[in-house]
């Protein structure tokens, strides 16, 4: 028997998802997130399906930027960690991509001699710290650091102000409130300063949850990651949740199935202990597919139209199931570890993560298999 272990990815529930980003701020722009391999999805399959749609696309890293360039696309790519070298930026001007610029030498990068001809102007993000304490300039800063761009020749007119949230999945957290109103406050200063007449400009602060739930975060660019993939949004089940379609249908097969008497224990460490006579599925996927280890007997997967608890340590390779409750199971049956049953978000609770975690974890060893049509459910 094959293995069947796969992530089936529906680009169509992507679209609709991106469009949806577009129905709940219709005065924004939308740069659509594909880093880390589009959230485990598949940054050149997602891309092509969204570059009729999109505006504008971002990755984390500069070698993300690379591979959708040699993949043939061709909308802008804003580069959410900037360049660290000068090639990088010469690669950046010869290839339509936009900078994030969250450092001072980032600056001194941009300000090397030999960066003359390039073919292009460079259209930059500032980053600003307002709050996350991550990555960014401080407000303080931001007035003289425009200072110094504008003396770059190199340096696009038009710059997106850039802050991100630490609080958005609380979104009636006090924390956005607070970084929304020192982004505001910076804005209307820098509007204000005689010196930055040159710049045009503008803002970005929402990712997902801001996008659904702050209007008052929407400016002229947001930027939609994990809303795209359809997974919730928020710390608790939102209304919103019922909108986004889940885009990745992770499922396995089973390999195998036990009947166990009562005291019998399941996997490694005997972990679980059955308490009745039990009917035991073994399901090819584990801990190196992507399933989280740290589910802890309480997740479950979803065989034959039903939920079953899965029981005993996630092994490397494999999960064990009790599916004493489901009729007429056999090996070969197709169970859905996440998808439109199970909500990816919901495994990851019950392992203390949370969604994005999860999809960027379907590893390498898991086939994704891409479907254009909504999907069917596979039971
Ligand atoms: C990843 C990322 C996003 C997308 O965030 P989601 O919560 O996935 O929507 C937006 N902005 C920045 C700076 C990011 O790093």
């Amino acid at each position: 028997m094959s293995r069947q272990t796969k992530a089936i990815i529906d680009l169509d529930a992507i679209a609709h998802n991106y469009q949806l980003a577009q129905k709940w701020a219709k005065a924004s722009e939308n740069i659509a997130v594909i880093k880390a391999n589009a959230y485990g999805h598949g940054a050149r399959e997602v891309a092509i399906k969204l570059e009729p749609l999109v505006k504008a696309f971002a990755v984390a890293i500069f070698e993300e930027a690379v591979e959708l360039r040699s993949a043939g696309i061709l909308k802008p790519i804003l580069i959410l960690q900037g360049i660290n070298s000068v090639d990088e930026v010469v690669y950046a001007a010869e290839n339509n991509c936009w900078l994030m610029v969250h450092q001072p030498a980032q600056i001194d990068i941009l300000s090397d001699p030999r960066l003359t001809n390039l073919p292009a102007t460079i259209k930059l993000w500032l980053k600003v710290d307002t709050g996350m304490h991550r990555l960014g300039f401080n407000p303080e800063n931001v007035a003289s650091t425009l200072v110094q761009l504008s003396s770059l020749a190199l340096i696009n007119k038009e710059l997106v102000l850039c802050s991100h949230f630490s609080h958005a999945s609380d979104i009636q957290h006090n924390k956005n409130r607070r970084q929304l109103k020192r982004f505001d406050d910076l804005f209307s200063e820098l509007k204000k300063n005689k010196k930055l007449t040159d710049f045009k400009l503008i803002r970005s602060m929402a990712n997902s949850p801001a996008i659904a739930a702050l209007p008052a975060s929407h400016y002229e660019w947001n930027r939609p990651g994990i809303m795209l993939y359809g997974v919730g949004l928020f710390d608790i089940p939102h209304v919103t949740d019922r909108d986004l379609k889940p885009a990745m249908h992770f499922i396995s097969s089973i390999i195998a199935l036990r009947k166990i008497k009562p005291g019998q224990s399941v996997g490694y460490g005997g972990k679980w202990v059955a308490q009745r006579a039990t009917l035991i599925a073994t399901v090819a996927v584990g801990y190196a597919d992507g399933y989280p280890r740290q589910v802890d007997n309480n997740s479950e997967v979803f065989v034959r139209g039903r939920r079953a608890p899965v029981v005993g340590t996630v092994s490397m390779d494999m999960i064990t199931v009790d599916v004493t409750d489901i009729t007429d199971v056999s090996t070969g049956d197709v169970v859905e570890l996440w998808g439109k049953n199970i909500m990816a978000n919901v495994v990851a609770q019950q392992a203390s993560t949370i969604g994005y975690h999860l999809l960027t974890s379907v590893s390498a060893r898991v086939p994704r298999e891409y479907v254009q049509s909504s999907l069917e459910k596979t039971q």
